[in-house]
């Protein structure tokens, strides 16, 4: 590992902690805030002649140590935030890397655009995004963010800037875009918004008793433009896995009475206070005293019951943003995990093996008195990125918490659940990781990937200056 540091560009005193976003791993870093490409340019240049090493972070929203570089440099974008063009008539936008979900939706949706995929938060940025190839809960229909890119703007470690595009300069396309970083910076992006004809959208919320149903349902429900299963992962065996499904269409023209009022970016705001009256920003420190095993058995059972009962069969219409960024809805609420903080789970299984790979794994969980907390299922298709995460199948999506005592035991049996996956012929997501190894990420990849990968590393970064902590742990020699 090289940390050298470039003291002309980053003294000393630059080092500072930082964290994932799951408040599990914290390390020292050099941060750097670039505004122009030259400015990383330059830093390129000099970290090719000294040996430090490069990590690129956007907004930090991944999960596990994908935009963390220990002891290294790492480059934070979200200075570089600047709309470059926007083509209201046909929904074509070019951003700096560094523009966030949040701004773009603020930005087109008068206009009548949104972003045809978008991860379960609007905090990160597009570079971010597209640097783990985000998918989002409509991954089946609409495929991932890559799948929209017109076109994008890279520096290469080695110096040299390219334009990459589905038919040009195509491999670096397909590996910049879900290549966590390590092969080249967005220095700008050109994406196709999706047109839409009001603010709101036809939603459908129903509950299913268990896993097997939950999966049905995503499977049929699937030509819908939006379905997520939210799934309680603490249940007893027969309504392990039951949840409830949300299904969600985009108004065709003329559906909505008031486009105009929908459409306006101040009317999609999140309100700041739950039920008009609880302040937003404390809300964690009351979900922090049911983040447990007990509380989170109760808080399930109940929230089951009652969309059983009265949320059962429910059609309504909800904002983009509310039903896109419920997540969202909570400030902080990672903080909620304690201490220790959180971590992702995510597998994706083919649909031949994905409700026996998830019981078992619900299960497991179980036996081990380690349930996850959230249990989101989705649907996806198979797609061309060569870090691809996505099958033509399922994935369920699992929030530990890691108790600072039982965190060898948390480790391990991620590791026991990769095995199960593996078997299963399932994958992995970068963004979501913070425990595979080098031999899970080859099963899962392939040999061919993942030499494919290094001989694209060895052509842009042969002195190998972009680095992650996760490329270590995964991909490092
Ligand atoms: C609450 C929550 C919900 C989420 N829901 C989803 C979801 O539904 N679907 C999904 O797919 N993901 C989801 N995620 C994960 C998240 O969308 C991704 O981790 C995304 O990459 C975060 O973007 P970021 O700007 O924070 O990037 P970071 O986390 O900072 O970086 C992500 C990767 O991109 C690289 N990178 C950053 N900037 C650049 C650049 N300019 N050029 C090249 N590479 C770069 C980094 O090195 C890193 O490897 C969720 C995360 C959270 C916290």
């Amino acid at each position: 590992m090289k940390n050298n540091v470039i003291p002309s560009i980053l003294p000393a005193e630059r080092l500072s902690a930082i964290e994932n976003f799951g408040h599990s791993i914290s390390c020292p870093v050099y941060l750097y805030r670039p505004v122009l490409t030259e400015q990383i340019a330059d830093l390129f240049e000099q970290a090719n002649k000294t040996g430090a090493t490069i990590g690129l972070r956007g907004a930090g929203r991944s999960y596990g140590d994908a935009a963390l570089n220990s002891g290294g440099v790492l480059l934070d974008f979200r200075r570089m935030n600047r709309i470059l063009e926007w083509d209201p008539e046909a929904g074509i936008i070019t951003v700096e890397p560094g523009v966030t979900i949040e701004q773009l939706w603020r930005y087109t949706l008068d206009d009548g655009w949104w972003s045809p995929v978008t991860p379960g938060t609007m905090f990160p940025t597009i570079g971010g995004c597209l640097g783990a190839n985000v998918h989002g809960k409509n991954n089946w229909k609409a495929g991932t963010m890559g799948e929209h890119v017109l076109k994008f703007n890279a520096l290469l470690p080695d110096g040299r800037q390219v334009t990459c595009s589905p038919k040009k300069n195509t491999d670096l396309f397909h590996a910049i875009i879900g290549g966590m970083g390590l092969l080249g910076v967005f220095t700008s992006i050109t994406l196709q918004m999706k047109k839409v004809y009001s603010g709101n959208l036809d939603v459908y919320a129903w509950a299913e008793p268990n896993l097997k149903a939950v999966l049905e349902a995503t499977d049929r429900e699937k030509e819908n433009d939006y379905i997520v299963g939210w799934v309680d992962c603490t249940a007893g065996e027969r309504g392990l896995g039951r949840g409830q499904m949300h299904s969600a269409n985009y108004l065709k023209p003329g559906d909505d009475p008031h486009p105009a009022q929908t459409l306006n970016a101040d009317n999609q705001d999140l309100p700041d206070n739950l039920f008009g009256l609880i302040p937003k920003s404390i809300v964690w420190r009351f979900l922090s005293l049911a983040t447990n095993n007990l509380g989170t058995w109760a808080g399930n059972t109940g929230k089951y019951l009652m969309n059983r009962t009265i949320g059962h069969k429910k059609r309504y219409l909800q904002s983009l943003v509310a039903f896109t960024f419920l997540l969202d809805y909570v400030p902080n609420w990672e903080r909620a995990y304690g201490k220790g903080g959180l971590i992702q789970y995510q597998s994706f299984l083919p649909k031949e093996t994905a409700y026996e790979v998830f019981t078992d794994i619900l299960k497991l969980c179980k036996w081990r008195r380690l349930p996850s907390y959230l249990g989101v299922t989705k649907r996806h298709r198979p797609d061309k990125f060569l870090f691809s995460h996505a099958v033509d199948g399922f994935s369920l999506a699992m929030d530990f918490k890691v108790p600072p005592r039982r965190r060898s035991k948390l480790i391990q049996l991620t590791r026991d659940l990769n095995k199960i996956v593996l078997e299963g012929n399932g994958r992995f997501y970068f963004a979501k990781d913070s425990t595979l190894t080098p031999d899970a990420v080859r099963s899962f990849l392939g040999e061919a990937t993942v030499k494919k990968f290094k001989r694209l590393k060895s052509q842009v970064d042969p002195e190998g200056i972009l680095q992650t902590d996760l490329y270590r742990r995964c991909l490092g020699d």
